[in-house]
């Protein structure tokens, strides 16, 4: 049986972690795990967010089940997700958003997939920060070369988006849609503004579908891409977006289907795959017991059909299905009664397991 990393993260990670662990060890499928730890804890013990050992053992292992990270806004570290992302060359990040029964939703039924170029845009983090020298000389450049006045009190973050990396992810977009017989794949983007970097985007992406002719596409701007995902969300259904507008997006999608607590996702590199829900840490919510653990267990759910355990990802779908339908509900899901605890969620879904 695989060998699994995983990695809790810090916030709510551990508790979702544990609840997931848990649910996975029921189903008596003999996946051993090798936990690590990123992020605040491994900061304490290791004296960084992601040693190295973490991206070794993953290497070593080929897939990984993460828990959500903090990332410091403006200063501290740069974010562990986009370092694992680009360090294994995640290219794709894939968030099936379905909707189950008995999740309150403003729709009836909703089944999307977000799949977003997960390695380059703006996140690359190709950044000037205010007021220092690169910017200095950056601003001297682009004035001399190009006439652009930028002012002195301006930051700059380069969004580079290549031809190759943009093939990959609609290819990628479009075999997916083949293998699980969706109608279409929508292209975002914003090329009428970014002509260089959407441009690039969408002329590719053109490109692409030209050879897919068996599968339904249509490109559209990306704001009007999220009017239409609250208007008609039925008319969507595979939506590949460079990876500043996925990250939106996807958090979008989660908000059709019950929020970021029912919301899995997967990153897949030809080599690597590292599964872990949408959500980020929760701090606002971390050691209270009420954090959700079903897009952790959803992607687990995901997790377990790469590893073609197909059979014992359909009991857990099942388990969490019903458990979904009939309660008992966590705080973020509105129960009527008293919310239950992370452990009482990851309890009733072993109960619903079955032989
Ligand atoms: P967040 O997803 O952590 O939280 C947003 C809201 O959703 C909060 O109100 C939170 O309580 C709620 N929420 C999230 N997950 C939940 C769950 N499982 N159950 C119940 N409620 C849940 O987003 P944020 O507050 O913007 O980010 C917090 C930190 O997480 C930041 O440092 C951010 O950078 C990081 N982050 C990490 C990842 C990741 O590791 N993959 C992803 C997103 C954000």
């Amino acid at each position: 049986m695989p060998t699994i990393t995983l990695v809790p993260g810090d916030g709510i990670g551990p508790e979702v972690a544990s609840a997931t662990r848990r649910v996975v060890d029921a189903l008596g499928t003999g996946i051993e795990w090798e936990v690590h730890d990123a992020g605040i804890p491994a900061i304490e013990t290791h004296g960084t967010p992601l040693p190295p050992h973490v991206l070794d053992s993953i290497r070593t292992n080929k897939v990984a089940l993460k828990g959500p990270v903090t990332t410091p806004v403006g200063t501290g570290f740069r974010s562990i997700n986009v370092a694992l992302r680009q360090e294994l060359d995640l290219f794709a990040s894939v968030r099936p958003c379905r909707l189950y029964p008995g999740v309150p939703s403003r729709f009836a039924d909703i089944d999307l997939i977000v799949v977003r170029e997960n390695t380059e845009d703006l996140y690359e983090g190709i950044e000037f920060e205010c007021g220092s020298k690169e910017l200095e000389k950056l601003r001297g450049y682009l004035k001399y070369m190009h006439g652009y006045g930028t002012p002195r009190d301006t930051g700059i973050s380069v969004k580079p988006i290549s031809v190759s990396a943009t093939r990959a992810i609609v290819e990628y977009a479009f075999e997916l849609a083949k293998k699980h017989r969706r109608r279409k794949v929508t292209l975002g983007h914003k090329a009428n503004i970014m002509k260089f970097s959407d441009g690039v985007w969408l002329e590719t992406g053109l490109q692409r579908a030209e050879e897919y002719r068996d599968v339904g596409f249509d490109a559209i701007q990306v704001d009007e891409l999220a009017m239409w995902l609250v208007w008609h969300p039925d008319d969507l259904d595979v939506i590949v977006l460079p990876n500043l507008y996925g990250d939106i997006i996807s958090d979008l999608c989660a908000g059709l289907i019950g929020g970021l607590g029912v919301a899995p996702g997967m990153n897949l590199g030809k080599d690597y795959a590292v599964f872990e829900p949408t959500h980020g840490s929760a701090p606002d919510i971390a050691g209270k017991g009420l954090a959700n653990p079903i897009a952790m267990i959803l992607s687990a759910v995901l997790m377990l059909r790469h590893l073609d355990l197909s059979p014992a990802a359909r009991r857990l779908e099942d388990a969490v299905a019903a458990v979904l339908a009939a309660g008992p509900r966590p705080a973020d899901l509105k129960p009527d009664g008293p919310p239950a605890t992370t452990a009482e969620i990851a309890g009733a879904i072993v109960a619903r397991l079955g032989g």
